[in-house]
């Protein structure tokens, strides 16, 4: 049931006690870096000062502008000689934030992913096809090193190639995969498409769904289509990549591996710690890195600690689903919106589709939201009013959610462009 019983389920007091030690040995570790040394400088602050977690506080926050600024080696603690692996993040705008690893720092990593894995229920014995992009994205080598440390047989296939991976899947007996939400629900037309039932004719039992935002519908449109029981992955390439925080069998939010993070929820205006179980964003400290140690890293990132204990014995504290990001939030006619409360409606109501776009322009000096929802193909070829009934309902659902009336379009399956990677769900064409 544990990978490594003694780690998943440490009681919470020796926990802390570890957690100290180890946040002293990376602060002092880190200060040998360019950055930290000048910060703690600036800050006034010397690694002696560390005398328990709450003193972690005193440390002001890493940001993503920061690993810009002091790129590329500028945070390493360690010699460059010692590295032996770079990944970057998929950030589209601005300059790639790009991270080093230790042999060290990817053991401890390969570790937590297969800690992880071996939580779901994959075994040795299972088939595991890895659809995400290998390359620099970590979603590729972090789940690859993890599966094959398991001893599990991996299909390194990547993202992307929709025919390929299906054929792989019944071939081979593919038992778990590795894939994006959006592409996975992408993923279900081509299905369909080639009269592939994967609960007929695949071995599908397990499926990680990481890397972008879901909502719950969302795992459940996937679960039931596949056949299987489909858990949430959050990392992020700055604090390794996958394995940060994972869900155990109980799908009741994700653990957080603590003897590898610090876990602190701010609120993201006033930078001052949330109430447990109250959302804001998640900032974490690397606590078993070598090469590249990260303190107090704002990861963008909303959630909230789930209070209480799990009922898998896992001592680790749980997050919710990620809602999205701070920067994610569209402003449209001063109120604020999240696509995740778009996503969440859409995928609740039969008969819509698999991809949505959220167009962003405006009309006489006003906002305007154009929400185009891919939906099944047959209300293309039956009664328009059904289709035109199916529009209100999502116009009405909308409409209660984000409090605003978004104009929806609905388009045929498979018309809206999709991308291999992250879905880019948001066109805002709003001037600035
Ligand atoms: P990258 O560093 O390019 O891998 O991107 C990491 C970002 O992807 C995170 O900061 C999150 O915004 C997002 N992300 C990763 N996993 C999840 C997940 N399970 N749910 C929601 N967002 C996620
Ligand atoms: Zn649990």
């Amino acid at each position: 049931m544990y990978w490594e019983k003694d780690s998943e389920t440490v009681p919470v007091e020796t926990l802390k006690e570890l957690q100290l030690k180890w946040l002293q040995e990376t602060v002092a570790h880190a200060a040998r870096s360019h950055f930290y040394g000048k910060r703690f400088a600036e800050a006034g602050i010397s690694p002696a000062d560390i005398t328990s977690l709450e003193d972690l506080s005193r440390i002001p926050f890493t940001t993503k502008d920061d690993l810009r600024e002091d790129w590329p080696y500028g945070f390493l603690a360690l010699p460059k000689e010692d590295m032996v692996r770079m990944h970057s993040s998929s950030g589209t705008t601005g300059r790639a934030t790009v991270i080093f690893h230790t042999q060290e720092d990817i053991d401890g990593w390969t570790d937590i992913v297969a800690r992880s894995m071996y939580m779901t229920g994959m075994r040795r014995s299972d088939v595991f096809q890895n659809m995400m992009t290998y390359a620099l994205f970590t979603g590729g080598l972090g789940f690859h090193y993890g599966a094959e440390k398991l001893g599990a047989l991996v299909i390194p296939i990547g993202a992307g190639n929709s025919h390929r991976q299906i054929q792989l899947m019944c071939d081979f007996q593919t038992t778990v995969i590795h894939i994006i939400p959006s592409y996975a629900l992408y993923l279900t037309t081509v299905f369909e498409d080639l009269g592939v039932d994967p609960r007929r004719d695949t071995h599908l039992k397990i499926a990680f769904l990481g890397a972008e935002p879901h909502s719950e519908h969302s795992r459940r449109r996937i679960e039931d289509f596949y056949g299987v029981s489909a858990y949430n992955s959050y990392g992020l390439s700055e604090m390794n990549g996958p394995g940060v925080a994972f869900e155990c069998p109980a799908q009741k939010g994700m653990h957080i591996w603590e003897d590898h993070y610090i876990v602190e929820i701010i609120d993201p205006v006033t930078q001052k710690p949330v109430e447990d179980g109250e959302e804001g964003e998640l900032v974490l400290t690397t606590l078993r890195r070598r090469g590249m140690p990260i303190l107090r890293y704002r990861t963008k990132d909303l959630t909230r600690i789930i209070p209480g204990t799990c009922e898998c014995g896992r001592t680790h504290r749980r997050i919710a689903r990620i809602t999205g990001r701070t920067d994610d939030m569209m402003i449209v006619k001063g109120v604020n919106i999240f696509p995740i409360q778009i996503e969440r409606q859409l995928m609740e109501i039969p008969g819509v589709g698999t991809n949505f776009h959220i167009i962003l322009d405006q009309e006489d000096y006003t906002d305007r939201m154009i929400v185009k929802v891919e939906v099944q193909k047959d209300y293309f070829t039956g009664d328009l009013k059904q289709l035109e009934a199916l529009r209100r309902r999502i116009v009405d659902n909308l409409k209660s959610d984000i409090l605003i009336t978004p104009k929806v379009e609905l388009v045929e399956p498979n018309t809206l462009p999709t991308s291999e990677g992250k879905a880019v769900r948001v066109f805002d064409k709003r001037k600035k």
